[in-house]
């Protein structure tokens, strides 16, 4: 990646960033401990979906399904089209309208505010699944249960990044403890203008975005993807 193209997309994130509605700051954890989140610097993300493809490749992806990806728009600011990038992910919500949903109690939050599923109760309803405000839980087809991004919990718990943080090739995707008034993302939270996506619904996304521009900030469905990963072969 040449600086000329990381510079352009850097320019274009920064130009975008001019209405996006502040996000709520980080409220307490209703547990003593971390509470995880994560903070996503849009100038810092030039679309490679190297967090894509980890995540695949970490937590056993089906095919035709993704856990996280990156979503690609074209936008016009002032009259300037342009591009912008909007990694897309579970937001472990603080208020999450998936979990009440579910009829067996399958999914639930844990203390650090993980949102997670237990495979062995879900029946697969996927009423979780049409609860979810954002699009980020499917039904896995090949173990017919809900699915969804769980922060690399099982990585986490081992004292690790998740593997779309780590694999992240320009830094875009910081992970922490909101809890601790010293971490990066609650620093970074502090000097910074945050967004979340679709903040009129109370949910209280628990994935902040740095240069989010209004525009997509409600309309995280992604549909205008330029690239999936079923259109490659191998994946
Ligand atoms: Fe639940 Fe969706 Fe929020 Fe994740 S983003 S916690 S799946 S409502
Ligand atoms: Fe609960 Fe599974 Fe149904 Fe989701 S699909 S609501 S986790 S039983």
């Amino acid at each position: 990646m040449g600086s000329g193209r990381r510079s352009l997309f850097a320019g274009l994130a920064a130009s975008l960033s001019g209405t996006a509605a502040a996000a709520e700051p980080p409220v307490p954890s209703r547990a003593i401990g971390p509470r995880w989140g994560m903070v996503v610097d849009l100038a810092r993300c030039i679309g490679c979906q190297a967090c894509t493809v980890s995540c695949i490749m970490e937590n056993d992806v089906p095919p035709d399904s993704v856990r996280t990806i990156v979503n690609t728009y074209e936008v016009v600011k002032d009259g300037v089209p342009g591009m912008a990038m909007l990694p897309r992910l579970c937001n472990h919500c603080n208020e999450p309208p998936c979990i009440p949903v579910c009829p067996v109690g399958a999914t639930f939050q844990r203390d650090d505010g993980i949102v997670v599923v237990n495979a062995d109760v879900c029946v697969g309803c996927a009423y979780c699944v049409q609860a979810c405000p954002y699009d980020a839980r499917f039904i896995n087809h090949e173990t017919q249960k809900a699915d969804k991004c769980t922060f690399c919990a099982h990585r986490v718990d081992a004292g690790l990044l998740p593997a779309c943080v780590e694999s992240c090739v320009g830094g875009a995707r910081i992970f922490g403890d909101l809890n601790d008034p010293n971490s990066t993302v609650r620093r970074r939270l502090a000097s910074e203008e945050s967004a979340v996506l679709k903040p009129e619904l109370g949910t209280e996304p628990r994935v902040f975005y740095l240069g989010l521009d209004d525009v997509l900030a409600h309309k995280p469905e992604g549909t205008p993807t330029l690239w999936r990963p079923q259109h490659q072969e191998g994946i």
